[in-house]
């Protein structure tokens, strides 16, 4: 049996450490729980324990969980189609993964027609790794400088996801990547971009990911276990 609740515990002493490893307090990383294939039963334990964010990576599932757990923020962390923008940009307080000027021009133009405006971060495949969605490095900046300033969007900062390896130390330079990234973003003080959060690190990494500067994890199994364990969640 996974225990949740000792799980989080666990994960939130490890988060701490690591940042005091990095000169930071606990309170300034942004626990992110990835809930995809969890059963909305065993997410309300972790919304019990206190958790406040919540990721999914798939729009329906996202939605389709959304109305029976009330009081958190919801993430989309995973690639989003352009057509699905429509279904979600106001359904979630932060959009991970915006990995190309089309997909900003529609969030833009449908956060435009309302009055409104959305956070991202661009996602940015540090690592080149053909399996993954995201910018290539070089991308970021002319996109930002494109972007900025558009009226419906507020840059808030950068994701990655790094390669899945045995030793995490492995993965420090593509954080240290990520993050010398955003300071250069930072550096250009563009209009409508704030560099606030730096999304990395997951499971088999977020330790090394805090120690190289993100804010902002997003750990699944760490929390609700392995995932080939656990029962397909159905989506209508
Ligand atoms: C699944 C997922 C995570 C969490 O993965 P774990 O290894 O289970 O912690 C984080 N980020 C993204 C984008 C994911 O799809």
């Amino acid at each position: 049996m996974v225990n949740v609740s000792e799980n989080i515990t666990r994960v939130l002493e490890r988060i701490a450490a690591a940042a005091r490893r990095s000169g930071r307090r606990p309170e300034d990383i942004t626990l992110v729980a990835v809930t995809k294939t969890v059963p909305v039963e065993r997410i309300r334990e972790a919304v019990a324990c206190g958790l406040k964010d919540l990721g999914e990576n798939r729009v329906q599932e996202l939605l389709s969980k959304q109305p029976h757990i009330e009081g958190v923020n919801w993430h989309l962390i995973g690639h989003l189609q352009r057509n699905k923008v429509r279904q979600v940009w106001d359904r979630v307080c932060l959009i991970h993964s915006v990995d190309s000027l089309e997909l900003a021009r529609e969030i833009n133009k449908r956060a435009t027609a309302a009055g409104r405006r959305v956070d991202i971060l661009l996602e940015v495949n540090i690592a080149g790794e053909e399996s993954k969605f995201g910018l290539v490095p070089d991308a970021v900046i002319p996109l930002v400088r494109e972007i900025a300033g558009w009226p419906g969007l507020h840059i808030c900062g950068l994701m990655t996801v790094a390669p899945l390896v045995a030793d995490p130390e492995e993965v420090r330079p593509v954080f240290l990547r990520l993050a010398a990234l955003r300071r250069e973003v930072e550096a250009l003080r563009l209009p409508g971009v704030d560099m606030a959060y730096l999304s990395m690190g997951m499971t088999n990494d977020f330790e090394v990911a805090i120690e190289a500067g993100a804010n902002m994890v997003r750990i699944g199994s760490a929390i609700f276990g392995s995932r080939d364990y656990q029962t397909k969640v159905e989506v209508h």
